[in-house]
């Protein structure tokens, strides 16, 4: 039994009298090569993180695309991300929403404007400064990373009939919710002023494609990454742009596999999301 004189001072304290703080209990699996072990032989470590010093950014979880195939996987991704969205939110964790030029759909709302109004932080290097697809790129970095496992130059649509390539996307799909005190933006600067008045040093990435704008996009992977942050990657809500007639071949979802191998070894350590959610990991139906 606490004295109530110790209890009020708690309270004074804003520190809760009895319960402890949620945490963010992950398995990080990695394939960066310790010294002595096999190049790209998986490791897993346990790791604690603390919500409010976490992030979930959601990379363009478009509400459609020019491929067919991409926006019914996207589609089926959705639930299963919100629902990560959703427990990670109860646990104190600030969701940022990216979905990448379309940040004008949201101009008039209050998450929109929490971006906006974050004051400015100088970020430690500078944020990448060239552009592809309509925001800034980080490209690959021949310094730290190999080529890609996937052959991705005809831009991966792997319909049965090949997809026009077009801007087919709008907004964020209206499968993932929007809450109050969530943020909205896709600048590498409004997500690092975000990230600094909150005192934020952990990034969690999800949502599409890892070998595109996962990686690429100012708020994504390698900036995060580049950025000093502790970045990891939500390895069951991803996709890619790959088609399997292509090389290295197998299925669709064996080239996802061998992308998030690639992060794991060069970039930044994975987990599923049942580290958060307490429920079984995502598999799209067509790989099971
Ligand atoms: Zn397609």
């Amino acid at each position: 039994m606490l004295r109530p004189t110790l209890v009020f001072t708690l309270l004074a304290l804003g520190l809760p009298a009895a319960a402890a703080e949620p945490t963010l209990a992950l398995t990080l699996r990695s394939r960066a090569a310790p010294p002595g072990a096999p190049a790209g032989a998986a490791t897993e470590a346990k790791a604690t993180w603390e919500p409010k010093a976490t992030a979930i950014v959601v990379c363009d979880m478009w509400d459609d695309h020019w491929c067919k195939s991409a926006t019914a996987r996207v589609n089926e991704l959705a639930g299963p991300l919100d629902a990560m969205l959703k427990a990670a939110r109860a646990k104190g964790v600030l969701v940022i929403h990216a979905p990448s030029t379309c940040t004008a759909f949201y101009k008039s709302t209050p998450q929109r404007q929490r971006a906006l109004d974050a004051p400015f932080a100088k970020t430690p290097v500078p944020l990448a400064a060239t552009e592809r697809w309509g925001t800034a790129w980080n490209w690959p970095d021949a310094k730290r990373e190999g080529v890609l496992p996937i052959d991705d130059s005809d831009m991966g649509c792997d319909c049965k009939t090949k997809c026009e390539i077009r801007s087919a996307w709008s907004r964020q799909t209206a499968a993932i919710a929007i809450d109050p005190e969530d943020a909205i933006t896709d600048d590498g600067q409004e997500t690092w002023n975000l990230l600094t008045q909150r005192k934020i040093d952990n990034v969690i990435l999800c949502g599409v494609h890892l070998n595109m704008c996962v990686l690429g996009r100012p708020f994504a992977i390698r900036q995060m990454v580049k950025l000093g942050k502790n970045v990891a990657l939500v390895r069951d809500l991803t996709d890619t742009m790959y088609d399997p007639s292509r090389p290295p071949g197998g299925t669709h979802f064996d080239g996802t596999d061998r992308v998030v191998e690639h992060v794991e070894r060069f970039w930044c350590p994975s987990f599923v999301s049942t580290d958060i959610t307490g429920t079984p990991a995502f598999r799209f139906k067509a790989a099971k």
